[in-house]
């Protein structure tokens, strides 16, 4: 399409008409109208509006600004990386004079550490700003900074096709607004969803696109079809199911992502002469427009890069998409003419879906931007003026990673440390690697693994184990020791490709990525170019396994693992986390580091995978965190033994390095263990018997009712002690089930109390003919004394038990049934004793009734 009939032409004036009246401006215009790659342009171009110096577009994402960049160069007739160019991180292609510079990530953000005021640059365009990536963010909050300070000339402009434009325009008043309609077609949207949808119990996503893909290519003979799936697998999958479909015969299909070359990725968006079908991830949401299509199959789902600051585990977890992404994806299907969308899921489903996506600083890592802004001076967080501020417990997070690895002081400072990490564009903890590799001397390797690390691994997965074998054979002939760090394995793979200077075919007989590896062969050399630039020597002069695997713990000492047992892959993480080591590793030390804690989906199942791992010693611990080391000892009762055990315990931080048996326990510790057992009825003495019990009751009642002497009564904590007495000196069960009790309790009564005991609380109470009647000493204090009605005949209206306390009398008839509950025989006589016997004398005759 020629640029000069792009919707977005007609704001030309008024854009010219707002930048000389003010510095700032928001954008919103659909998808395709030109915004990326004209408005730079205009901007450029605009005679008398005063944009000198370079024109910044920044871009979420990287396959955006590449081909934005090139699309620009071809438009305006120029050679890419001359007048325009693009710089993502670890890839510039643009000189000194380019004017239209797309970027990603923190690149503009990197390049105000070195200098605050962006000299030489005019203008900078937020695209794209409802993604909501965490760099767009922050940098445009730091641009607002700059351009109220000392830089009042800079042009900052938000755009996007979907903008809930209201707060953004509040955070940049006094702004203009401009709007442009553009063309847009009614889009058909169909729902093939089942209504309950789950996303793994179903057929997969792939055959149902395959399926509908199909249905549509018949029905609509015309258009090229765009298709969404969450990532490169996906989209693999479903590129073999179409081509199995006789209704897809005669069309190019076309992967598009971000780990696709450049070539592959060009190939998808260029006109083709056959009807195209386009397998792509988000990436042709808003950020690329193919044009022609008509038709979208939309499998609703997306990958979703999160960090979960309550586990500190980073997710990758294939999602629903929201609802808003759902129709921006739609909208592909009409622009050229009147279209049609199929999505996957049903209109149950779609109703129930967020309206929007979550924006990335509320739910990713911070620690990489919160490291940028200390180091350029930003020392009160708080007080930074975020566009959307981030979760107090994730920035905590951050934080805390951040002095963890010496990056800032106790008082939340930048180290100098920290100023060398912000350096490198890299995950603080890479970076702090490379701190530890230099001080090492093996600066230039922990570059290398830095390098190796960006992107998935370049040793690819391998089915077959005996050519796995034969790889990993070949590899020791480069570094013997492959199973001490998963990186070795990366390494040794990297020198094999250099040597054969990256020849496709050697890499593919060895299972090596030849494209990855040449990455990191460029990534290697800037970060080497990056050291020297920061004033550090990128040499190794003593690159020991050992002094590169210290490096790599320098790093991840907060993902520390111990493997749980041999036969498992499982491990406890540092920071009370657990997870599993991925298969494919070769390392085998119980310690070690996971430079990659993830929790994602592995074939159809959710589980925390620790990867890139690298063994590591303990003594080296105690050499670089001596004060993260604590001994306990802990004395347990150990119930399959039924003993009480002394165990010694080692810990890094909070995880358990060491558990095992110390010594013996002192009577003093074993004894209240062996009492808590006692007391929970889980160990029984067999002397503690209803004897005791009522001699309990019986010193509580004198407790109770005489305290004059001195009685101490025996409560829970009381009987606590006793048994712990009578524990003392025992280790185990076997010692105490058949102590004897008595003695213990007797000690309880000082000497002379006994005879108290017994005048005050007896244990039985001698009634007329001889009989000896047990008393019953209950704890609301009273005591009882049970006895059939001709016991009672001639016994004292009352007896008073130690002189002072009546006696309550259980009156029982001949069955034993009680008639009369009474401390007073008197009265029961001549009561209703009378009654008592009318009843009983008839059923019992034999008995004696007076
Ligand atoms: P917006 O940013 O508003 O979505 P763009 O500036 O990206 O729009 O694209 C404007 C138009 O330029 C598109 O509709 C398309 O026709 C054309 N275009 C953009 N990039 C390319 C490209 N790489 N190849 C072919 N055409 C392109
Ligand atoms: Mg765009």
């Amino acid at each position: 399409m020629d640029p000069k009939g792009l919707p977005i032409q007609s704001i030309r004036e008024e854009l010219a008409l707002a930048l000389s009246a003010g510095r700032r401006f928001v954008l919103e215009a659909p998808t395709g109208s030109g915004k990326s790659t004209q408005v730079p342009q205009m901007l450029a171009d605009m005679p008398g509006c005063g944009v000198s110096g370079q024109i910044v577009v920044l871009q979420p994402r990287r396959v955006a600004a590449r081909m934005l960049a090139r699309r620009v160069a071809w438009e305006r007739g120029v050679k890419l990386g001359a007048e325009v160019g693009y710089q993502v991180r670890f890839e510039r292609v643009f000189g000194r004079d380019t004017r239209i510079l797309f970027v990603t990530e923190g690149v503009l953000l990197r390049r105000m550490l070195d200098d605050p005021e962006l000299k030489g640059v005019g203008a900078v365009l937020f695209d794209e700003f409802h993604e909501r990536h965490i760099y767009g963010d922050v940098t445009l909050a730091q641009a607002l900074i700059l351009q109220r300070g000392r830089r009042p000339n800079l042009v900052l402009g938000a755009m996007s096709a979907t903008l809930d434009g209201a707060p953004l325009r509040e955070f940049l008043a006094p702004c203009a607004h401009l709007r442009c309609e553009g063309r847009m077609f009614p889009v058909d949207i169909r729902y093939a969803g089942s209504p309950a949808v789950s996303v793994r119990d179903e057929e997969p996503v792939w055959d149902r696109a395959a399926r509908e893909a199909e249905r549509v290519l018949r029905e609509e003979p015309e258009g090229d079809m765009l298709i969404f799936m969450p990532g490169a697998f996906e989209i693999r999958r479903t590129i073999e199911a179409l081509q199995g479909r006789s209704a897809a015969k005669g069309c190019d299909i076309l992967p598009l992502h971000g780990e696709l070359p450049p070539e592959a990725q060009d190939a998808a968006i260029d006109p083709s002469a056959r009807r195209k079908i386009i397998v792509a991830t988000n990436v042709a949401e808003t950020s690329l427009t193919i044009d022609g299509v008509r038709v979208v199959i939309d499998g609703g789902l997306a990958r979703i890069p999160a960090y979960d600051p309550q586990r500190g585990i980073d997710t990758i977890l294939v999602k629903k998409i929201s609802r808003a992404s759902a129709d921006q994806r739609a909208g592909r299907a009409g622009r050229t003419a009147p279209g049609v969308c199929v999505r996957l899921w049903s209109q149950r489903d779609h109703e129930q879906r967020a309206a929007r996506e979550e924006a990335e600083i509320r739910r990713i890592d911070l620690s990489e931007v919160l490291l940028f802004l200390k180091t350029a001076g930003v020392d009160d967080l708080a007080a930074f003026p975020w566009f959307e501020p981030p979760e107090e417990k994730s920035m905590a997070r951050a934080l805390t990673l951040l002095s963890d690895l010496g990056a800032l002081d106790h008082r939340g400072r930048i180290t100098p440390v920290g100023r060398r990490m912000a350096a490198f564009p890299l995950h603080p903890r890479f970076a702090r690697m490379l701190m530890e590799g230099e001080r090492l001397g093996c600066l230039r390797t922990a570059a290398l693994v830095a390098a190796l690390s960006q992107d998935r691994s370049i040793v690819m997965p391998m089915d077959n184990g005996r050519e796995r074998a034969a790889r990993e054979d070949f590899l020791r002939g480069y570094v013997p020791d492959l199973d001490d760090s998963d990186f070795f394995m990366d390494i040794a793979a990297f020198a094999a490709a250099a040597e054969a200077r990256f020849d496709m075919g050697f890499c593919r007989k060895w299972g090596i990525h030849a494209t990855g590896a040449r990455t990191a062969a460029r990534l290697f050399e800037q970060l080497c170019g990056t050291a020297r630039g920061a004033g550090l020597n990128p040499v190794d002069s003593a690159a020991s396994g050992e002094n590169i695997r210290r490096a790599i713990l320098a790093g991840f000492s907060d993902q520390l693992a111990l493997r749980t047992d041999r036969a498992t892959l499982r491990c406890a993480v540092v920071h009370d986390r657990r997870g599993e080591l991925r298969r494919e590793t070769l390392v085998e030390a119980p310690l070690l580091v996971a430079a990659e804690i993830e929790e994602r989906n592995v074939r159809g199942d959710v589980g925390v995978l620790l990867s890139r791992n690298t063994a590591v010693q303990e003594s080296w611990l105690e050499e670089m965190f001596p004060e993260d080391f604590s001994r306990t000892r802990e004395v347990v009762f150990d119930e399959s033994q039924r003993r009480v055990s002394a165990r010694a315990r080692r810990m890094f931080r909070n995880l358990v390095l060491e558990d095992s048996q110390s010594g013996e326990p002192t009577p003093d510790e074993a004894a209240p263990l062996l009492a808590a057992e006692v007391l929970a009825g889980r160990l029984i003495l067999k002397q503690w018997d209803a004897e005791v019990e009522r001699w309990i009751a019986r010193c509580n009642f004198v407790a109770r009712h005489f305290p004059d002497y001195g009685i101490h009564a025996i409560g829970e904590a009381e009987k606590t002690l006793l048994i712990e007495q009578v524990c003392y000196g025992a280790i185990g069960y076997k010692d105490i089930k058949d102590r004897p009790v008595m003695p213990q309790l007797r000690d309880w009564l000082a000497a002379g109390q006994e005879p108290l005991l017994d005048k005050c609380a007896p244990e039985r109470v001698e009634l007329p003919r001889g009989i000896k009647a047990r008393v019953r000493y209950e704890p609301d204090g009273r005591a009882f004394l049970a006895a059939t009605v001709q016991q009672l005949y001639d016994a004292p209206g009352q007896i008073l038990l130690g002189g002072r306390v009546p006696v309550v009398f259980e009156i029982l008839a001949p069955n034993r049934r009680p008639v009369q509950i009474t401390a007073d025989l008197a009265a029961f006589w001549k009561g209703a004793y009378e009654d008592v016997k009318k009843q009983q004398k008839g059923r019992y005759p034999r008995h004696e009734w007076r």
